[in-house]
């Protein structure tokens, strides 16, 4: 099958090489010292990351942990013309491909072409949107999430799914997230099927609000993204923030502790738990992997190993080398040329990975070996995906407060376009502007462009 609309537009014109230029300048020189660190992202290859609010305030879930406010669901959803408003600040910032998550409460509460219109829109000016949803909808109605891809070009999508939820039909209320494998299952299922009978390109990601309640019980959640990995390339932590709705008060600190704790027993070993930060390093830590999966057997392998400052330096100077350049969102092909030029064009550093790379091949011969002995002798399929582990900490208003809570807030990389400004997600949610916001939307007849009524 062949993909019908274009894969994401890429960047050809100096103009928009420019203007990502001066945007990654600005954004590297708005960091706080603090967040210039060797691993950093922000202002280096990417400028942050965007959203939007109010599409669909409203979900049919009613979990434990939400950081809607209390009259979310009696909003009236923003018609188009001022979401699409949105999304041109979010261009304005950002610059051409700035990543966008295409969230509010549950956007796929509405009907396929309202949400494909907006998908299609972020696209036309250039802009790289993800949905975020808990997915109800796309198992119950997979033709929903195919003419996202097929008819409007959704080419990314992120899906919670965590014991906190409320409402999933399927499972009811759960208190161990192995009871969430079979939902699970069923995603990358779907995940899998619709890349195949479309053709086109669907990343996703999933994200788990983490709790005391559940955070004992994420090594075998961890294990299982391992093992899915060509499914989810990205598995995003976010440990219980005190804001919206969430019914009771959490420790987010302890939870951080004990999470990293369980991503080490999945993995068999300590992995480095920050190599790459995006915006404040107490707000996001990113952890790339290279997954092989043989069979059944599972490897992995860190680019930048636990206190090993020379896997550090190569990572941080590939970061300026090619964090310009290489997009993961187009095709393997225009990133195999990009990086060979860049290569070309900075033989120090070509040098310094041809190092990297031979020290890495003697010093994890196992690794090496063991792949190619599953897939050359004993004939095992083979399969090797980059994964992403991100931790994200989102702040209550208490942490916002202080001093560090400030330094987060000057560094933030995740912000919402609101009246002109643009807004760390941690201001929307953890002070009055979400509720403001609310009331001003609130209901005055029922919506015609709501295809099911929240089930609270
Ligand atoms: S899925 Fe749960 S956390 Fe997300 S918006 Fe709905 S109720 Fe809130
Ligand atoms: S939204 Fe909050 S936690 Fe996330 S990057 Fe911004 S300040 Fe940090």
């Amino acid at each position: 099958m062949v993909c019908m609309h274009s894969s994401q537009r890429r960047i050809t014109s100096k103009e928009e090489w420019e203007e990502r230029r001066r945007l990654y300048g600005e954004r590297w020189r708005s960091l706080p010292n603090s967040a210039r660190v060797p691993g950093q992202l922000a202002g280096r290859a990417a400028v942050g990351c965007g959203a939007t609010h109010h599409v669909m305030e409203r979900c049919n879930f009613s979990c434990t942990c939400c950081y809607l406010g209390p009259q979310a669901n009696q909003t009236e959803p923003l018609p188009f013309e001022d979401v699409a408003a949105q999304l041109d600040e979010i261009r304005r910032r950002l610059g051409p491909r700035g990543k966008t998550q295409i969230t509010a409460g549950e956007v796929t509460l509405l009907p396929v072409d309202e949400l494909g219109r907006i998908v299609a829109y972020a696209r036309s000016i250039g802009l790289d949107p993800m949905v975020m949803t808990h997915g109800q909808r796309f198992l119950d109605e997979p033709e929903y999430l195919k003419r996202l891809v097929q008819e409007y070009g959704l080419e990314k999508i992120s899906i919670h799914i965590d014991t906190t939820q409320r409402g999933r039909r399927s499972v009811g209320m759960v208190k161990e997230e192995g009871e969430l494998t079979e939902v699970r299952e069923q995603f990358a299922t779907l995940i899998r099927d619709v890349r195949h009978e479309t053709g086109c390109r669907l990343s996703a990601a999933s994200t788990i609000t983490v709790t005391e309640d559940n955070v004992e019980q994420l090594a075998d959640v961890v294990n299982w993204f391992y093992r899915n990995a060509d499914a989810f390339r990205l598995l995003s932590f976010q440990p219980v923030a005190n804001v919206g709705r969430t019914r009771r008060l959490h420790e987010s600190a302890q939870v951080r502790d004990v999470l990293w704790k369980q991503v080490n027993r999945a993995s068999g070993r300590p992995i480095n738990e920050a190599p790459l930060s995006f915006g404040h390093p107490e707000c996001n830590r990113t952890v790339p992997l290279l997954i092989v999966r043989s069979g059944e057997r599972v490897r992995l392998f860190e680019s930048v190993r636990s206190g090993n400052q020379f896997d550090a330096n190569v990572l941080s100077e590939a970061i300026d080398v090619f964090g310009n350049r290489v997009r993961w969102a187009e095709s393997l092909g225009i990133n195999v040329w990009r990086t060979l030029v860049c290569l070309l064009k900075h033989p120090r550093f070509l040098l310094k990975a041809v190092i990297y790379g031979i020290v890495r091949l003697v010093s994890e011969w196992r690794f090496f070996w063991g792949v190619l002995l599953d897939t050359v002798l004993k004939l095992k399929r083979t399969r090797a995906s980059i994964f992403l582990f991100v931790v994200h900490s989102f702040m209550d208003a208490k942490e916002m407060d202080t001093d560090i809570g400030k330094e987060r807030l000057d560094a933030c990389v995740f912000k919402v376009p609101v009246d002109g400004r643009f807004v760390s997600m941690c201001e929307m949610n953890a002070s009055e502007l979400r509720r403001t916001i609310d009331s001003r939307l609130r209901k005055k007849k029922p919506s015609s462009k709501v295809i099911e009524e929240p089930g609270r």
